[in-house]
């Protein structure tokens, strides 16, 4: 009988080995079926990606074939192409496309799904129906589907899902963060009957199953998910679809680390969400001519909204509270009277951020993350925001004794207090990370919605997917609270966030007054993203990218040592700049530049103490040149194309 020979991509390394592997296999096997290997003294799941033949030395056979059916073709391609284009141990990316616990058997549960009303029409206004002709017409690969927020992004969505879905093939739509409240999933489970929806809250043993499904299921597949919901191995995969692409989440820190916006654009066509692009998926989009604009509301409305930038530095505003200004309460007042709703926006949970003694400058520090903890005054706690340790609230200086030690900056949990001393009366909420489960935050959204509550007070997270059908007055506690970090893109972030919050207040359902507070009150980034001027923006920054030739000017490659003492970080990264110099100049790299050695933002942590380099270059591949020449150690972690470098 004819033995068959196979590459295979396994789930572990050992050695440095390669990353490929051949196995014997005496049945034929297919690209994309998922194996047991022997592996060493062990054994390991792996993935079959190539036919070979019958190699020099001898080969081991495969254990045993765990699914008749193969992973697809855009999944196999996505295997290669997250190892080759961010330089990641292929073992790390196997694991991160199989599921976890691939080997175990699963008893069948079932998701319990609140009933959804069918709605069989999907409605489109002349703006959207020119949007999907203009996105189907489309020889770009990646089009950006830059819509005011209100504007109908979600129609669209459904609609080209439906085309797809008609023509046998399969729709990924990716959310930042998933709640089976948000609108988005409710919107398509209206329109399709069977969805496959992933999300953090469901089990391991869950995950699998709906994998299992989407792997043997033969028809073609909505599955509606994270980031990681790109590895669900549905058939024919004709679009996938990122709703506000310009988030965060969707860049994956830790190995495999990659963006899902280009992992996306290599494995299927792609559209781009969102009212805020950033500068470089806009940039890119526009060389090639791939850019759809909605800019006006689905619904129109005669609603209005007025809004006041109040300088924080003129203390005069803030005559009844250091913190709300008088505007800004009054405004509160009027609404309670007419029983509508206000939000208090504040990007900061807990009570205070900073613990310092005067005396003798001690600060109440992590002993994990060296972080400042900050105090929860309602559990009487210190948190740190970073690793979850906790503390007593100390009384005393623990380093002089001073008894007056001093709480700096206010989160969420003061501002919650001041409120309700404000308005005894008032009923007010809280909606951070602080609350404490799903339920709780349901039950507030619930709550909000249904006008059980006159004030909620919160961070970000009120700033997502949040209606509100009664808010008139929005308070914008310190609005340049995120200006000031040492980042290329603290600027960006700021302006879509303050967008996106501002954005709750102008859905149109009723007149509001919104309220700015700011020391910064003519700094570009706070007037462009009260005038909701995301063309302003785009210019602004874009000059601003260019002078400093950052993306997407350049490509960027942070190279990190992390070592127990500080000398030892130092002294290696002094050798490694070093290298890197050199190893540029012998390759003949033009036009690539590399700082010197700098401490990293959180230099030191519980692993010890970070210093960095960061890598320019224009060209991609020479980035990627750099990179391949120098020695990998242990020590070393690095990052391709980070959207931060803090
Ligand atoms: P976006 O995601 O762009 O912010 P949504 O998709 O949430 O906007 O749409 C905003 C609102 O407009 C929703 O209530 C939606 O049901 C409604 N809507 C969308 N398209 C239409 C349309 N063609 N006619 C009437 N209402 C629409
Ligand atoms: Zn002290
Ligand atoms: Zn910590």
């Amino acid at each position: 009988m004819d033995m068959n020979y196979y590459l295979i991509a396994p789930a572990k390394t050992f050695n440095q080995s390669e990353n490929l592997l051949t196995y014997e296999s005496e049945t034929k096997l297919k690209i994309g079926h998922i194996v047991i290997i022997p592996f060493g003294k062990q054994s390991c799941v792996g993935i079959v990606v190539e036919k070979t033949t019958k190699p020099s030395f001898l080969t081991k056979p495969i254990t045993q074939l765990l699914y008749d059916e193969a992973l697809p073709p855009s999944l196999v391609k996505a295997l290669f192409w997250l190892t080759d284009y961010y330089r990641c141990p292929m073992s790390t990316v196997v694991q991160a496309i199989l599921p976890r616990g691939i080997t175990k058997k699963r008893r069948p549960t079932k998701e319990q799904l609140p009933e959804q009303a069918k709605s069989a029409d999907n409605i489109l206004n002349s703006a959207q129906k020119r949007a999907i002709r203009t996105i189907e017409n489309s020889k770009a690969n990646t089009v950006l589907l830059h819509g005011i927020t209100g504007s109908g992004k979600t129609n669209v969505y459904i609609e080209l899902a439906k085309h797809h879905l008609a023509a046998g093939e399969s729709v990924i739509v990716l959310v930042p963060e998933i709640a089976l409240t948000s609108q988005i999933v409710r919107n398509f489970r209206a329109h399709f009957d069977e969805i496959l929806l992933i999300h953090s809250g469901q089990t391991e043993s869950l995950r699998h199953q709906i994998w299992q499904k989407a792997l043997q299921s033969q028809q073609p597949q909505i599955v509606i998910g994270p980031r990681s919901a790109l590895f669900t191995p549905v058939k024919q995969l004709g679009l996938i679809i990122i709703d506000e692409a310009h988030e965060p989440a969707y860049q994956q820190d830790q190995n495999p680390k990659y963006s899902a916006l280009r992992l996306s654009s290599v494995m299927a066509k792609t559209i781009l969400g969102t009212a805020t692009p950033l500068v470089s998926d806009y940039y890119v989009c526009q060389q090639h001519d791939a850019i759809v604009e909605l800019s006006q509301l689905a619904i129109k409305n005669d609603k209005t909204a007025s809004t006041t930038i109040i300088d924080l530095k003129n203390r005069a505003n803030f005559a009844r509270n250091r913190l709300l200004s008088n505007q800004l309460i009054d405004s509160i007042k009027q609404s309670l009277a007419n029983h509508t709703q206000t939000m208090i926006f504040h990007n900061r949970r807990g009570t205070a951020p900073l613990t310092v003694c005067d005396q003798c400058g001690w600060q109440a520090l992590c002993p994990n993350c060296y972080l400042p903890l900050v105090l929860h005054a309602d559990s009487y706690q210190m948190r740190c925001h970073t690793c979850g340790h906790t503390e007593t609230v100390p009384t005393v200086c623990p380093e002089c004794s001073n008894p007056s030690i001093h709480h700096k900056g206010f989160g969420t949990k003061y501002l919650e207090q001041e409120l309700q001393k404000l308005f005894p009366k008032a009923r007010i909420a809280r909606f951070d990370a602080d609350t404490d489960s799903n339920q709780q935050l349901s039950k507030i959204y619930g709550q909000v919605y249904n006008g059980e509550i006159d004030i909620i007070v919160g961070t970000q997270m009120i700033a997502k997917g949040f209606d509100f059908p009664k808010l008139t007055t929005l308070g914008i506690v310190q609005a340049d609270a995120q200006l000031a970090l040492p980042d290329y893109s603290s600027e960006e972030r700021t302006f879509q966030l303050l967008t996106q919050v501002i954005g709750r207040a102008t859905r149109g359902h009723q007149n509001t007054q919104i309220f700015v507070q700011t020391y910064q009150p003519n700094h570009p980034i706070i007037q462009l993203a009260t005038n909701k001027d995301y063309a302003g923006l785009y210019k602004y920054l874009l000059q601003k990218r260019k002078q400093s030739t950052l993306p997407p000017y350049s490509f960027l490659l942070k190279l990190s040592l992390t070592y127990k003492t500080e000398k030892s970080a130092v002294l290696n990264v002094r050798k490694l700049h070093k290298k890197i110099v050199q190893n540029s100049q012998k390759l003949h790299l033009s036009q690539v530049s590399i700082t010197p050695p700098m401490p990293a933002f959180h230099e030191r942590t519980s692993t010890g103490y970070t210093w960095e380099i960061i890598i320019k270059a224009k060209s991609r591949n020479n980035l990627l040149r750099i990179f391949d020449s120098l020695d990998k150690s242990p020590y070393l972690h690095f990052e391709l194309d980070p959207i931060s470098l803090l």
